[in-house]
């Protein structure tokens, strides 16, 4: 059996309600799963809500992935077996989340001055039911329309940083992020170290008090991966891995299922719930 510790539903930028990504990962037989939304737990209170959460047949791992402030690199901290209600957490997610939308507005402004025909309605309606608007939603209605082949061409082209349109936005401080996870019971795991491009500031990241690192990941290669363990081994941190898997051809394109994280790995997170 496998599992897969970084999924994205539709309550972020992922395709799939949270309630139809538990019944593929049943169907898959995966055994231990992390939802993993961008900076919103909204998703993990919907299948709880709907009774989906706790499952039967499937560990489920209540997680988040958030954005952290840095002038140089994309930092992307997981939390995992956070408790959903906490009252801090939340507060400073409903922070997070005003901030996207002030920075959603500016984004599609900036497209218009630059000759792009895209409008908020547009974004809105395929972001669903998203609490999480991103770029990546921006980016689809322009796929969509024709405008842009790929999500990718989209971001190298007008929404990365350094880009026409990008637009910088209000994000918490990484020991900020790991003081909330930590404080509403969760386990802090830095996500795909590669993606940071710059392992020194990956060490120096861990040495801030993170709990794990994400060392299985599509875009490591098994070198990285060692790597990566070594960091984890010298540190005596806990190892996690996941796909990233959104259901569309976000950064891979990649099948649920077809990434396979050890379950030894995803029981272990598993079973340091508070
Ligand atoms: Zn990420
Ligand atoms: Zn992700």
């Amino acid at each position: 059996m496998a599992s897969d510790l970084h999924i994205h539903t539709s309550f972020s930028d992922g395709k799939f309600l949270p309630e139809e990504i538990v019944e593929k990962s049943k169907q898959l037989g995966l055994k231990y799963i992390g939802i993993t939304d961008h900076d919103t737990i909204d998703g993990i209170a919907d299948l709880y809500d709907k009774g989906f959460y706790p499952a039967t047949g499937i560990n489920i791992i209540p997680g988040i992935e958030m954005s952290a402030d840095s002038e140089k690199h994309e930092i992307h901290i997981l939390g995992y077996n956070i408790d959903i209600f906490n009252e801090e957490l939340r507060e400073n997610l409903i922070e997070v989340s005003e901030a996207r939308w002030t920075r959603f507005s500016e984004i599609i402004e900036k497209l218009n001055n630059e000759g792009y025909d895209i409008t908020e309605t547009e974004v809105l309606t395929l972001a669903g039911a998203s609490r999480s608007i991103s770029r990546s939603h921006v980016a689809r209605v322009l796929v969509k329309k024709g405008i842009f082949k790929t999500v990718r061409e989209a971001f190298n082209t007008l929404l990365e940083r350094g880009k026409p349109c990008y637009v910088p936005h209000f994000r918490l401080s990484v020991k900020k992020i790991i003081e909330l996870i930590h404080s509403a019971g969760g386990i802090v795991v830095l996500a795909h170290p590669k993606l940071i491009y710059d392992d020194d500031s990956v060490q120096e990241l861990l040495d801030l008090g993170m709990d794990g690192i994400e060392a299985y990941y599509p875009e490591h290669n098994d070198i990285d991966t060692a790597r990566y363990i070594n960091y984890a081994k010298k540190r005596n941190l806990i190892i996690s891995g996941g796909s990233d898997y959104h259901g569309i051809g976000a950064r891979h394109n990649i099948e649920l299922g077809e990434f396979e994280l050890d379950d030894k790995f995803a029981k272990q997170i598993f079973e340091m719930k508070k």
